[in-house]
């Protein structure tokens, strides 16, 4: 098994409705360690950096908008497999076609407003890591 970091952001819909211990406690459970974590209100231009890949989408405007609207939580996750296996707790991204159990349908309440995100590569994940934390935020567990 690959040892692997990956982030989530507990989006603000998830922190409105008070299941920031719910969604931390789910990770745990399942055995991807904290390693970092903050909350943290983004700013627009801090947001459209982070879903720069998203630029040209028709929901872009509305997603960033969605972002800054409170705070959000960042956490960095190890483990094995942690990007692949943080994509399987999370659900799909529309909640309506998320599995039974997964943090999405569980805890979205709009395609927009999904609860978290995930890292979906080892590259996503490196990139969206360093561009919230520096190596001195992040605390590896043996
Ligand atoms: P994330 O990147 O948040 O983990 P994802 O990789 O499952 O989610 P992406 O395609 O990267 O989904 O979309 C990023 C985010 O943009 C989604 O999580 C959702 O909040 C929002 N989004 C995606 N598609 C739509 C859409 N058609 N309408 C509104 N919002 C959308
Ligand atoms: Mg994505």
């Amino acid at each position: 098994m690959n040892k692997e970091k990956t982030l989530c952001i507990i989006k603000p819909n998830a922190i409105n409705d008070n299941n920031i211990g719910n969604i931390v406690a789910r990770y745990e459970k399942e055995n991807l360690k904290v390693v970092a974590m903050k909350m943290v209100k983004l700013t627009k231009e801090r947001a459209e950096g982070f879903y720069i890949e998203h630029k040209e989408r028709p929901f872009f405007g509305s997603l960033v908008n969605f972002m800054t609207s409170g705070s959000v939580v960042l956490i960095v996750l190890e483990g094995d497999e942690a990007v692949s296996k943080n994509r399987k707790i999370m659900g799909a991204t529309n909640p309506a076609d998320a599995e039974p159990n997964t943090l999405r349908k569980l805890y979205a309440r709009s395609l927009e407003a999904n609860a978290v995100h995930g890292s979906d590569s080892l590259p996503s994940a490196e990139r969206e890591i360093s561009y919230f934390f520096t190596d001195d935020e992040i605390f590896p567990r043996s």
